[in-house]
């Protein structure tokens, strides 16, 4: 069976060696009678689950051993309350605002920190560059400074996380990764918390992502539910409360397929790497060739995950989304806070699947221009 590539932004594609072991594996988990959906999450068979998930993210990402990996649940949306409950001190935060996903954390945070301060924005460039950290002043005493280090919709992306030890300031560093967790490396010794949801980049909807440095944990506010206590979450290594077991599982065999991957003499995550970078650079350079598409974003600030692109003749929008789903090129149309086309190019998406859309964009630009 051949599928069709799937450029959803989220839930996205996932990997079909994922699809098919997970499908083998439905009702009888490795001859133990049960499918993983109906194991107690106390009992042998998924804690082996959740521990080998575990310890492949962390060899994969190279979290270093003073960060805990914390399987949550709420969304990415859920985590710009649950940051602030557990990491503002009821105090001041800092944020940098750079897309929709950055400009929604911050509002979000003014239920639950003293102030929020956002430092630099990308607002008045329409969000199609990101503000220098050399020049941002993170406010004095701040509990942390938040940024989405990939946004989502607008397609910009830091290719490298702030220095804000460099800046002068102690604050913790807190990245929303939802988007682009896994696509490349990570600095952790620029990050105090990454989180992000799993739909992007690591399996099924419905597991939340957190990585969190242990300094950082038992200063919950009050009110902060027990459940979405990051101290309570570690001690009980996040089974507190029921795990989401099938998005565990599902983003565990993601890990084993991501560490399977070979590119140019990498593996695991700098292989990837190395394919994100090579399928980016063909969907932009098509579209920077043509008169027929444009992306209006700063090429140093470009996503390699999520590229929103125009038709110039945006009357044809109709006719080129019907086109591609013709062609096996499905959910292309661009978010609808920025109209266009988006396409989401995530670790599932081979070369192959950029280079029929290129191919597409080709031959539907020489009949309609
Ligand atoms: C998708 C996304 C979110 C929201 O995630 P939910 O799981 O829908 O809450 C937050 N931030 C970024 C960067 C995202 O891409």
């Amino acid at each position: 069976m051949t599928r069709p590539y799937n450029f959803s932004a989220g839930p996205a594609a996932i990997p079909a060696e994922v699809l098919e072991q997970a499908a083998a594996e439905m009702l009888d988990w490795h001859g133990s009678g049960m499918g993983v959906m109906e194991m107690s999450h106390r009992g042998k068979e998924f804690i082996s689950i959740y521990e080998q998930a575990e310890a492949d993210l962390r060899e994969l990402l190279s979290v270093p051993s003073q960060f805990k990996i914390l399987f949550m649940q709420g969304g990415g949306l859920a985590e710009n309350a649950i940051v602030p409950l557990n990491l503002s001190r009821a105090g001041v935060v800092d944020f940098v605002v750079t897309g929709s996903w950055s400009q929604k954390s911050q509002k979000e945070a003014r239920k639950y920190a003293a102030e929020v301060n956002v430092i630099a924005s990308g607002e008045a460039n329409g969000f199609t560059t990101l503000p220098d950290p050399a020049a941002w002043t993170p406010s004095r005493g701040a509990s942390y400074l938040h940024i989405c280090s990939n946004e989502t919709i607008n397609g910009v992306e830091f290719q490298e996380l702030p220095d804000l030890r460099g800046l002068g300031c102690d604050a913790p560093l807190v990245i929303d990764f939802s988007s682009h967790v896994a696509s490349r490396p990570v600095d952790w010794s620029r990050v105090g918390l990454a989180f992000g949801g799993a739909q992007k980049n690591l399996g099924p909807a419905g597991l939340t992502l957190v990585i969190v440095r242990e300094d950082l944990l038992g200063h919950a506010l009050p009110a902060c539910p027990s459940a979405f206590d990051y101290k309570t979450v570690a001690d009980n290594h996040s089974m507190y409360n029921t795990p989401p077991t099938w998005g565990i599982y599902v983003a565990g065999l993601t890990f084993q397929w991501l560490k399977r991957q070979r590119e140019g003499g990498h593996s695991g995550i700098a292989a990837m790497e190395q394919r994100n970078i090579a399928k980016a650079r063909l969907l932009y350079d098509a579209i920077d060739q043509s008169q027929f598409y444009v992306n209006k974003v700063a090429a140093n600030c470009r996503s390699r995950m999520n590229v929103p692109f125009f038709l110039r003749d945006e009357s044809r929008n109709d006719a080129f989304l019907a086109g591609a789903k013709e062609r096996g090129l499905l959910q292309l149309k661009g978010h609808k806070s920025v109209g266009g086309m988006r396409a989401s190019l995530y670790n599932a998406m081979p070369l192959a699947g950029v280079q029929a859309l290129v191919d597409y964009m080709r031959e539907f630009e020489q009949k309609n221009a």
